[in-house]
């Protein structure tokens, strides 16, 4: 098996596939023998089926086959399942698909590649679409063990925000729609080649029974109630979701909010409570 946390390898690899980091599909390799381990543990449990956005050149990967029943591996460039094809010989329970991770169907992956038994889903993933990603992942209805997922670091500090910081934004409250995130540990820029930026911390979300309100409903009411952060709920009430004076009274009376707050005082719970009354009066 290729020793892929060192850096001498990695450039061979890629000089050998005539390759160069793509900065424009966060192309920053882990290399970095413990983290890489820490997160595999962190993500799967043994015997469990593994979902991973990104391989890249597959040292995540490996790990990932040494614990998991099956894995799965979508990457986006062609180049790197060259590669992969050479680093993940032999691993007879891994298989890479060439797709585009945000047009994946992951009810149809849990059908076809893992019989629809629940998997984990990981992923160091590519920054330009953490965000997308994670939301690709909540809202698939696919049977989603946990996700665990290497983030900038201050993208991590927005989701683990709670109301009132500074760091809850709308992307906090619609990733709580689905479950909890645990900030898990930190990773220096310094594990990676080429060394991003910034620094990144691995988070995981574990799935938790749902609100009781439609997800669309949810999250339409929170990015109205965000439309304009600074404004308090009426405004935005009356603005982004067009409700009417009386319609948004009657909405914050019975949910018991008062009506100065902001979308940053409101909880998840909160924001449930309220997209339940203001869709059912629709
Ligand atoms: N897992 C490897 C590691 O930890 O060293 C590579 C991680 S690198 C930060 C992100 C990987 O995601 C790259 O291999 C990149 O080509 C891939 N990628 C970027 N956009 C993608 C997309 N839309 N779908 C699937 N893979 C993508």
């Amino acid at each position: 098996m290729e020793e892929l946390y060192s850096p001498k390898v990695i450039s061979e690899l890629l000089k050998k596939y005539q390759l160069a980091p793509l900065k424009k599909l966060g192309q920053n390799f882990l290399r970095d023998e413990n983290i890489v381990n820490k997160i595999a543990q962190a993500a799967v449990q043994p015997g469990e089926n593994a979902l991973e956005i990104g391989p890249g050149l597959g040292v995540l990967t490996q790990a990932l086959a040494r614990r998991a029943k099956k894995v799965v591996a979508v990457e986006i460039d062609k180049g790197m399942v060259q590669v992969l094809s050479q680093t993940l010989d032999g691993l007879e329970n891994t298989q890479v698909l060439w797709q585009d991770f945000l047009k994946a169907d992951l009810q149809e992956i849990a059908r076809e590649h893992f019989g629809s038994e629940p998997f984990a889903v990981v992923g160091n993933l590519p920054y330009y679409i953490t965000s997308k990603c994670l939301l690709a992942v909540l809202e698939a209805q696919a049977p989603v063990l946990r996700f665990t997922a290497m983030v900038q670091k201050e993208v991590a500090e927005r989701l683990m925000a709670g109301p009132g910081d500074a760091n809850y934004g709308a992307i906090t409250a619609s990733v709580a729609y689905y479950g909890r995130v645990r900030q898990m540990f930190q990773v220096s820029r310094s594990c990676f080649l080429p060394a991003p930026d910034v620094d990144s911390a691995v988070i995981g979300i574990e799935p938790r029974a749902q609100f009781d309100v439609p997800r669309e409903d949810y999250t339409r009411i929170v990015r109205g109630l965000f439309a304009q952060r600074r404004k308090t709920l009426q405004n935005n009430m009356k603005n982004s979701l067009q409700m009417k004076n009386e319609q948004i009274q009657l909405a914050l009376e019975e949910a018991q909010i008062p009506a100065n707050s902001r979308a940053e005082n409101l909880s998840p719970e909160d924001f449930a409570k309220l997209a339940k009354i203001i869709c059912k009066n629709k």
